[in-house]
């Protein structure tokens, strides 16, 4: 399996001029201060010594927070000339960012080409212009698609990111932006259930009782069939959920730092736990039959060591369900290496 390090440069976008009523980076940028180029260059000489000797396939720089391409010109290019430099001493090999469909044109991607940028990420978050509208996103479908055709063009690597339970969204809208995602050719993609965070207009919604987040269920279910269609079209999924580390401190009532019983710290392996269940138990329905033998049959579930927490699922839910489902089964869950990721084999 190929190993990819990210040295993710976190550049909060001051003065960003949109309202999206899940970001709170107004306060947390009020709260910080302005990183330069030189704080660049001292997160890339504080990261590299920690990446040698791992066997590493590629290290990228990725310009993560507000909107990268949305600063002025001259600020991107002040940042990229520090990522550029690296790369062309083959220190790192890939420079990210992520950035708003609407902040993408000629003049920036020929900008980000000539300092040898290679992934663009858009944050997209849905492609029904009615969640867009309420999300308060400021730009609408039409402009992810035509910001999509123009990263082709340019041939950078695209990357898309979406959001489960926005206002106004449904199971069959968050399954509509999945199908379209594939359309729009991305190699990677992140899920991101909407949390609620403390200094954001959705906080105000659901204290107002006019938004009502989903439970971590109710996301984990909408997540998963997201995930099929987008690991089905081969797309690597390279985030699902927030990490903890995402998270600025507050008071909320899930954690120090959420409202609305959503965020999960383990949210990526109860979906991907979800789908190992379903996969598993499909196979398992196909070769149980009704029995009249007293003995227990006897049948091991394999999947490669990367996934096998999946298999037993979060805090072994799996294995305990299995039990609890067939006890006409004695099962056991081992490692067979030869299994692509997120694949298990009865036998
Ligand atoms: S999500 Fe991005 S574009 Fe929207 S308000 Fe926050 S920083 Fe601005």
């Amino acid at each position: 399996m190929k190993k990819h390090a990210i040295i993710p440069v976190f550049i909060p976008h001051r003065g960003c001029p949109n309202d999206c009523v899940f970001c709170n980076q107004k306060a947390i940028t009020a709260r910080q201060p302005d990183v330069t180029p030189d704080d660049v260059r001292g997160i890339i000489e504080t990261y590299l010594p920690t990446l040698s000797g791992r066997g590493l396939d590629t290290i990228e720089v990725a310009f993560f927070g507000g909107s990268f391409t949305g600063l002025p010109i001259e600020e991107q290019s002040a940042f990229l000339s520090v990522a550029a430099e690296y790369k062309s001493k083959g220190l790192i090999d890939k420079i990210h960012m992520s950035t708003r469909p609407d902040y993408i044109d000629t003049e920036i991607l020929d900008n980000l080409r000539f300092w040898g940028a290679d992934t663009i990420e858009l944050g997209v978050q849905s492609f029904d212009d009615g969640v867009l509208a309420a999300a308060g996103r400021g730009h609408t479908a039409e402009d992810v698609y035509r910001a999509c055709a123009l990263i082709h063009e340019y041939g950078f690597e695209l990357g898309i990111q979406l959001m489960i339970g926005l206002p106004g969204d449904s199971l069959e809208k968050c399954l509509y932006s999945s199908r379209e995602t594939v359309r729009m050719k991305p190699s990677i993609a992140r899920l991101y259930p909407t949390i609620v965070l403390e200094d954001t207009a959705l906080f105000e919604m659901y204290r107002a009782g006019t938004y009502h987040p989903l439970t971590t269920e109710e996301a984990v279910t909408i997540t998963k069939e997201m995930y099929r269609i987008l690991a089905g079209a081969g797309i690597n999924i390279i985030r699902v959920g927030l990490k903890s580390t995402d998270l600025i401190s507050g008071s909320g009532e899930d954690s120090d730092q959420t409202w609305g019983h959503t965020y999960h710290p383990a949210f990526r392996q109860l979906v991907e736990g979800e789908i190992a269940r379903e996969d598993i138990e499909a196979q398992l329905r196909a070769v149980v039959q009704p029995s009249a033998d007293k003995e227990k049959r006897r049948l091991t579930i394999f999947s490669n060591g990367v996934s096998f927490s999946n298999m037993i699922g979060n805090s072994a839910c799996n294995r305990r369900y299995f039990e609890e489902n067939y006890p006409q089964l004695s099962l056991r869950f081992a490692v067979d290496d030869s299994l692509p990721d997120m694949t298990f084999r009865v036998s």
